[in-house]
């Protein structure tokens, strides 16, 4: 008989110590144990009992024989147990009692198992992690009853199989909720990275917005939009200063369900410490009463970063959040970032919009100017024409009446009266030329040319000239030059006024070389001359009307400066183009004429 005892009570050990360590849900573990235990000892109740801080307690689990029996959940406020029995407990000592009535235990203790209706107890320590954890108590409720050894070893033993699955479990629970805690941190920092990774995106669409657009409004629309949508924030706007940063006009706003502030001006003086720190150039963070919310009182957090450049501050960027919500560094450093692309995106529109101005203006001018021409190359023809006329006349009549009698110097006087007229005539008809380009399409006669006739013809009027000023001059034509088709008098004119530039401004001893070649689908006209050079910078302008290179006349012969500009418009008249070439001391204008050719057979 003691011997299957010891050996089902050696069963029950082994058999929880397994469950023990095969789980970890202590209430399971601890409910088979009382279950087993109760039914080894054939008793009435069984029952653990958890401690509290203050040493009061819960009945956490029990197995009892009939429902009545039940005290599960019951809380027990015993003042002297603390007093009595802790130190014991803690020892490890177990308290028996075989007989409730005729000992002689203290009356609250006496009241509490009365109130249970306990006639023999026995309890035992449960320790766990050093600590004492709550008691293993097992109550005899019908009779008195003899506690065996046995059976106080078996409560002993499996008190302590408890104490290690409480202690497992609680080490478990810590593990718990330490992964939950990493579990946490991990979903933060990977907000974190989102958020980052976000706003980088951000920074490159704004920047790329800022290099691509000049148009502020919408930059800066898209800049409080973005943020608003990425920090998920209640509100972002944008102010700008006026001039003298008097006042701050809400300019841009982003907002969810607030009422919109757009257009609302503030006076600086209004808020000076704000503004102050502001102006010289820094964030600030702060929780304050939001004004448009008064009705709700509700406090905000804001975030102001001021929108500056190194010419100065033109205004701030908000934002807004729930008061307990703070703006990180990070995120700060990230808002004053775009708030740098936002300076530099309204610093280029407002250039580009001068900038605009000053076109539309130089655009009128030169309309006015366009205008002022053409009445006065009209107004000037018909008294030059007159005055060609009399000049004609006035020979005609001196040569009748005085004839071969005329002295050296009238004969001379007339000579300069005539070629006078003849340039000025020449500059009125260039000029009307210019302002009528287009009307000088309709007088163009294509017809073959052949350079090889035609050229002396041209270069004939510049031969003295060229003598005169010790100049030389280079034909360079080959023997068979193809024939080609174009307008004989718009050749004559453009290479006339090339010709005419090279003797003004080669110095004596220099050479002038005009030079005529095939081209695959045309030919190409030049004419350089050595000694001098035109600056790169002055290469595009001298192509422009009326513009002359300072202090660029070896010869003082002065000009009006439309020579070249006639040559250009000339030059696209015939669908051909003009380049500058000007280096080494040499300056060449190369023409290059996409027409028909003919092969020379002369
Ligand atoms: P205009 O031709 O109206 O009498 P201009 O000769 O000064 O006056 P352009 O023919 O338009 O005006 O020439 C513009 C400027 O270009 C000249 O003032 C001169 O400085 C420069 N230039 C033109 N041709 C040559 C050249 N062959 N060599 C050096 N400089 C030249
Ligand atoms: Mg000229």
């Amino acid at each position: 008989m003691t011997f299957s005892l010891n050996k089902e009570k050696e069963n029950i050990v082994a058999a929880i110590a397994l469950r023990i360590r095969q789980s970890l849900e202590l209430e399971i573990i601890l409910n088979q144990t009382v279950a087993e235990v109760r039914q080894f000892l054939q008793t009435d109740r069984v029952l653990i009992y958890r401690f509290e801080p203050d040493w009061s307690g819960v009945i956490v689990v029990e197995s009892v024989k009939k429902p009545a029996h039940t005290v599960f959940g019951f809380k027990i406020e015993d003042p002297c147990f603390a007093s009595r029995h802790i130190e014991r407990y803690k020892q490890g000592k177990v308290h028996i009692l075989d007989n409730v009535e005729a000992s002689n235990v203290s009356p609250c203790y006496a009241d509490v198992l009365g109130a249970f209706e306990v006639k023999a107890n026995l309890v035992v320590p449960i320790i766990a992690s050093e600590e004492l954890w709550g008691l293993l108590i097992a109550h005899h409720c019908d009779s008195p009853r003899q506690w065996q050894a046995s059976e106080i070893q078996l409560l002993k033993q499996l008190s302590i199989q408890v104490g290690i699955a409480v202690q497992q479990a609680e080490l478990y629970e810590q593990v718990q909720s330490l992964n939950t805690y990493l579990e946490q941190k991990i979903k933060q920092r990977t907000a974190k990275l989102q958020n980052l990774v976000q706003f980088e995106t951000l920074i490159r669409k704004v920047t790329e917005k800022v290099r691509d657009s000049l148009d502020e409004p919408q930059i800066l629309q898209t800049v409080t939009q973005e943020i608003g949508r990425i920090l998920n924030i209640e509100r972002c706007k944008i102010e700008l200063y006026d001039s003298d940063r008097t006042t701050a006009t809400v300019a841009y706003e982003y907002t969810i369900e607030l009422p919109d502030c757009q257009g609302r001006v503030r006076q600086v003086t209004d808020f000076p410490e704000l503004d102050s720190q502001l102006l010289q150039k820094q964030s600030l963070q702060f929780v304050e009463k939001v004004p448009e919310l008064k009705p709700l009182k509700t406090q905000a957090t804001r975030l102001i970063c001021p929108i500056f450049d190194d010419q100065g501050v033109l205004g701030n960027l908000w934002l807004l959040r729930p008061k307990e919500e703070f703006f990180e560094t990070f995120e700060i450093m990230l808002v004053e970032q775009i708030a740098n692309q936002c300076a530099i995106a309204i610093r280029q529109a407002r250039l580009y919009q001068q900038s605009q101005v000053q076109v539309q203006e130089l655009a009128r001018l030169n309309l006015l100017k366009d205008d002022f021409l053409r009445t006065i190359s009209h107004e000037l023809r018909t008294p030059m024409s007159s005055i060609q006329l009399a000049s004609e006349t006035l020979e005609v009549l001196l040569e009748k009446e005085m004839g071969e009698n005329k002295s050296a110097t009238f004969t001379r006087v007339l000579d300069i009266f005539r070629s006078a007229c003849h340039r000025q005539n020449q500059l009125v008809n260039d000029l009307l030329t210019l302002c009528y380009i287009d009307a000088k399409k309709e007088t163009i006669t294509m017809q073959w040319l052949d350079l090889s006739v035609w050229l002396p013809q041209i270069i004939e009027p510049f031969e003295e000239r060229i003598n005169t000023q010790e100049q030389q001059l280079v034909v360079n034509v080959p023997p068979r030059l193809p024939l080609f088709k174009s307008d004989a008098s718009t050749i004559k004119r453009t290479l006339s006024e090339l010709l005419n530039n090279a003797c003004k401004y080669t110095p004596s001893g220099e050479t002038i070389t005009i030079e005529a070649q095939p081209m695959q689908d045309g030919i190409q006209l030049s004419v350089s001359n050595t000694g001098i050079e035109i600056p790169l910078s002055e290469q595009q302008r001298v192509f422009d009307k009326f513009y002359r290179i300072p202090h660029h006349d070896p010869w003082q012969f002065g000009g009006t400066g439309i020579g070249l500009a006639l040559v250009k418009k000339l030059v696209e008249l015939l669908g051909g183009k003009i380049r500058l070439e000007s280096q080494k001391g040499k300056t060449a204008f190369i023409i290059s004429l996409p027409c028909e050719t003919l092969k020379n057979e002369l």
